[in-house]
């Protein structure tokens, strides 16, 4: 892969990095040169193998535990960047759980955690972004915008799905966050946007690939025929956070292979 430059002099914290999605975009981010805040929650050996990796290709990274559900960490995560990189550019809020249960037998605290960590955290690290932006203003030597947020969202901010309700609450609640924030920021050239992502192979959905059984009944939701992966997600990050994208605020790129094409209605309904 060659290096590119399109994030030159930019700091970015990724959120939920030591793993899956978040890991890559971390890499992709770093490759095209933002030194990078590695956010974990509880797997430091994830968050160390990624800042290894960046460095190993002379890229820049740290790694920082924080609950992103949590007001006091999340504020000490954005200190501990500022202390080491001087500022921050870009804002991925990827980190994100399911704890699926049908809905009569679903907990509060189920319901709760879910929402804290996807959708307060999203609150949280965007706040504390947006403070930081708004310090350093413009500096057009690195960027058009004074700042960028890029929401990790899901397909299911528009798929309804039995037996998740606490998830796709959490995922729909994402889009009128973000664009919100997006109308709410565009006066102060900060641009805000949502990645929904569909079925990408991860940790957090295994049970739906790793059979062959499995993997071909997922494929039938999914119309270009793969399932992603997390390097389709970054590479679409990394468009989102650049400069190439600088008149787009308050959209969600969906990179999906066509699941929200709804694909059994292409014969018959
Ligand atoms: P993953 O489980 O590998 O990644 C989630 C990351 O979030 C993990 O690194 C985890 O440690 C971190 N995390 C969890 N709770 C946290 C907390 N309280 N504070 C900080 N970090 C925390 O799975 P993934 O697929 O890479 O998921 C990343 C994001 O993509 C999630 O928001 C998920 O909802 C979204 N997404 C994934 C898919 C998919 O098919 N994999 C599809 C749509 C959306």
């Amino acid at each position: 892969m060659m290096k590119q430059d399109l994030l030159q002099d930019q700091v970015a914290v990724v959120t939920g990095a030591s793993s899956g999605i978040g890991a890559a975009i971390a890499r992709r981010m770093a490759h095209a040169g933002a030194a990078v805040a590695v956010n974990y929650s509880r797997d430091v050996e994830g968050a160390q193998a990624v800042v290894g990796a960046i460095k190993k290709l002379d890229g820049e990274a740290i790694a920082i535990q924080a609950d992103v559900s949590d007001e006091a960490q999340v504020k000490r995560m954005f200190e501990q960047s500022l202390k080491a990189f001087g500022t921050v550019d870009i804002l991925v809020n990827n980190a994100g759980i399911q704890q699926d249960c049908a809905l009569v037998d679903m907990t509060v605290a189920q319901w709760q955690r879910v929402i804290d960590v996807n959708l307060t955290g999203q609150f949280l690290c965007s706040r504390e972004a947006v403070r930081e932006f708004l310090r350093q203003g413009l500096r057009l030597e690195v960027s058009l915008a004074a700042g960028k947020i890029i929401c990790i969202s899901s397909v299911h901010q528009v798929i309804a799905w039995a037996g998740h309700v606490n998830y796709t609450a959490s995922k729909g609640g994402i889009d009128m966050l973000m664009q919100s924030m997006a109308q709410e920021l565009a006066p102060k050239k900060i641009r805000v946007n949502s990645i929904a992502p569909g079925a990408i192979k991860t940790h957090i959905n295994r049970a739906a690939w790793q059979t062959p059984e499995a993997a071909a009944r997922l494929l039938k939701l999914i119309p270009y025929g793969r399932i992603g992966v997390p390097e389709d997600v970054a590479k679409a990050a990394v468009w989102l956070a650049c400069d190439d994208s600088d008149y787009i605020t308050g959209a969600t790129l969906y990179v999906d292979g066509g699941m929200t094409l709804y694909p059994a209605f292409s014969s018959g309904g």
